[in-house]
């Protein structure tokens, strides 16, 4: 008789079981005790020995070194220079030739609040899912790393700033959610935070909604907050992700009239153009 992992004797299911087919948990199949006890060892063991990466699933390789999987962390796709100087978008390698041209389409048709961007790659895939399991799945483990990921794509933007602002939750979200991931981002950063900002206004969420849309959405959501010791710094905002930037550049209008001298931006991830 074969032998788990943990010492208990196993069955093979079609040597005492000729006439059932398939799987034993698939339905159609009769019940028997011996199913249900096979199912109940099944879960027991996969819960001791193979806990699932939060973001695909799978059992994890090396569960002690959190709950994302070395598979999940080396598929994110990373945004690479060239990029647009203001979104972090990537840009076509031609446009770097000439400074005027480093920002994209969209950044030069408009007025900037913010000065520089970047997020680490596009929301898709298993960034996405990472990000994910972080927000919804409440797996708050993944901010450190994934701000290690951010410090590094990012370095350019946190050099010589003064303090990250996390865009803040409206306090009915933070209260179902229990905590912002924006926040929990940003402390793991390598500068320090504060909680310069408050959401005065409960919008509806952006991804709900049309990029023409966005800016009135989140137009006077954002007012100072109680700590803010902004003036004459250079901030960076934090965020999950990025759409049509208009809730960083919303958060951004709010910190320069209270006397910031520059802000920038960084983000886990964007979501690519031809998505939006
Ligand atoms: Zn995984
Ligand atoms: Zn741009």
């Amino acid at each position: 008789m074969p032998e788990s992992p943990l010492g208990l004797e196993t069955h093979p299911p079609h040597a005492q079981h000729p006439r059932h087919s398939g799987h034993p948990l698939h339905p159609g199949h009769s019940w028997h005790p011996w199913h249900s006890w096979h199912s109940f060892a099944d879960a027991v063991l996969a819960v001791l020995l193979a806990p699932a990466c939060a973001a695909c699933d799978h059992p994890l390789d090396e569960p002690t070194r959190g709950p994302g999987c070395s598979h999940c962390w080396a598929a994110i796709v990373p945004i690479t220079p060239p990029v647009c100087q203001a979104c972090g978008d990537p840009l076509p390698s031609w446009r770097t030739i000439s400074v005027e041209c480093s920002r994209c389409p969209r950044c030069r048709r408009r007025d900037l609040h913010i000065t520089q961007g970047r997020a680490i790659g596009a929301y898709e895939g298993s960034l996405r899912a990472i990000v994910h399991a972080l927000k919804y799945g409440g797996r708050r483990s993944l901010a450190k790393p994934l701000a290690a990921l951010l410090a590094q794509h990012g370095a350019d933007v946190l050099k010589d700033a003064d303090v990250v602002v996390p865009v803040p939750l409206h306090r009915s979200r933070k209260r179902a959610r229990g905590f912002n991931q924006a926040a929990e981002i940003a402390r793991h950063l390598p500068v320090p935070t504060a909680d310069a900002l408050r959401r005065v206004r409960s919008t509806r969420s952006q991804t709900d909604l049309p990029a023409a849309k966005r800016h009135a959405n989140v137009r006077n959501a954002f007012a100072l907050g109680r700590r803010a010791r902004i003036k004459d710094r250079v901030v960076v905002l934090v965020d999950d992700v990025s759409t049509t930037g208009a809730t960083l550049d919303a958060s951004a209008q709010v910190l320069l009239e209270a006397g910031a001298r520059e802000v920038r931006a960084l983000t886990v991830a964007r979501v690519a153009s031809r998505l939006r």
